[in-house]
């Protein structure tokens, strides 16, 4: 039994409530990251303000740094780190792929070598669950084994069965308690072996499933059609995650297929860069053109960097070197993406979905830069 309910379809797309210890998440839902524990540069109160519900949070980072059993002695992660609200933690498995030279897998598990201070942490699947029990996660990640772009058909597959064995050892550790399970499909970049895998994560009766192992360097093309093929196999009365994804016109083709969920670390990523995220594509602070623009990132943005300041004083924080840059434009890049999410489950509700996207992404197509 599942505590999602679906409210509005429009074709695939769906507006849903994903109901978690912490509260409701309203779906399609992005996720900030805080990998350690805090979205970069923002308090946890301007980040709720941004209209995000849920945080996505590191579990192996954490297990690292500062360690599982302190947070636990802390009350939590959501008492350690101030966020009263939904988190979701990822397992590891995608540093499998993105620290493969600090990790070594094998059928029990994964062994990690820690960035910090070299030593070895082994994870078993059973580990990654009680790990993020521990930390007091809302919703738990299976541990997976993804593949780099480019591996070859026989090692994705042994690694996609890999990961089933994984999830029916993550499933038997399912704590339950209000936690919620979800497993995760792989299959490379094979379309027959994405459906394959996503019908088997869909048998094990887990709270939600997350397609993994995508948008990590494949052309858009097929990603859209890995995801396609993954959606078609998962059930339709659950949450859809799609693990790391974050630009408006992507988020809204994983929309349009019947995903749910996404995370990302562009947004502060970009914001670090300088970049900012509009409606009219990305825009860089560091330009020269920025230097005597005096209206908004985008007028239409509520949040406190548009709603105070104007590019060019935000090209003067980054050329500077002024942290307050930083801050501002992670407020931004966040506020904007949420707010994506909020029209994009009006226009579902309002049967409007194929119009509002094909509305956005004429703007994005349109942009000068
Ligand atoms: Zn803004």
């Amino acid at each position: 039994m599942t505590a999602f309910a679906c409210e509005a379809a429009d074709g695939d797309a769906r507006t849903a409530t994903l109901m978690t210890a912490h509260g409701p998440v309203r779906t399609p839902a992005f996720m900030p990251v805080g990998t350690h524990a805090t979205v970069k540069a923002l308090h946890p109160d301007e980040v709720r303000a941004t209209g995000v519900d849920i945080l996505l949070c590191n579990a192996y980072h954490l297990a690292l740094r500062p360690g599982i059993e302190l947070i636990e002695r802390a009350g939590g992660l959501h008492q350690f780190m101030g966020w009263d609200h939904p988190i979701l933690t990822d397992s590891g498995g995608y540093q499998l792929v993105s620290l493969v030279e600090v990790a070594a897998v094998d059928d029990a598990g994964a062994t990690f070598v820690s960035p910090y201070d070299g030593s070895r942490l082994r994870v078993t699947p059973e580990d990654a669950v009680r790990n993020q029990a521990r930390l007091g996660a809302d919703v738990l990640m299976c541990l997976d084994h993804p593949v780099a772009h480019g591996t070859t058909p026989e090692a994705a597959r042994t690694a996609t069965e890999r990961t089933h064995r994984w999830a029916e050892r993550c499933r038997a550790a399912h704590p339950g308690g209000g936690r919620l399970l979800f497993g995760i499909a792989q299959g490379g970049f094979d379309a027959g072996a994405r459906a394959e895998s996503a019908r088997f994560m869909s048998g094990l009766d887990f709270d939600g499933v997350a397609i993994g192992g995508l948008s990590v360097g494949e052309p858009v093309e097929t990603m859209l059609t890995m995801t396609a093929a993954s959606v078609a196999e998962l059930a339709r009365d659950r949450p859809r995650y799609f693990m790391g994804l974050g630009t408006d016109a992507e988020l809204l083709a994983a929309v349009g297929l019947g995903v749910d969920m996404f995370d990302c670390v562009v947004p502060t990523r970009l914001a670090r860069n300088g970049s900012a995220l509009t409606p009219d594509g990305r825009l860089s602070l560091r330009n020269a053109a920025a230097r005597d623009e005096f209206g908004p990132i985008d007028p239409e943005c509520p949040c406190a960097a548009c709603a105070g300041f104007s590019r060019a004083y935000l090209r003067h924080l980054f050329q500077s070197g002024e942290i307050l840059a930083h801050r501002l434009v992670s407020l931004h890049n966040i506020t904007h993406l949420a707010r994506l999410m909020d029209a994009t489950r009006s226009a579902i509700r309002q049967g409007r979905f194929a119009e509002f996207r094909a509305e956005r992404d004429g703007r994005l197509r349109s942009a000068p830069r």
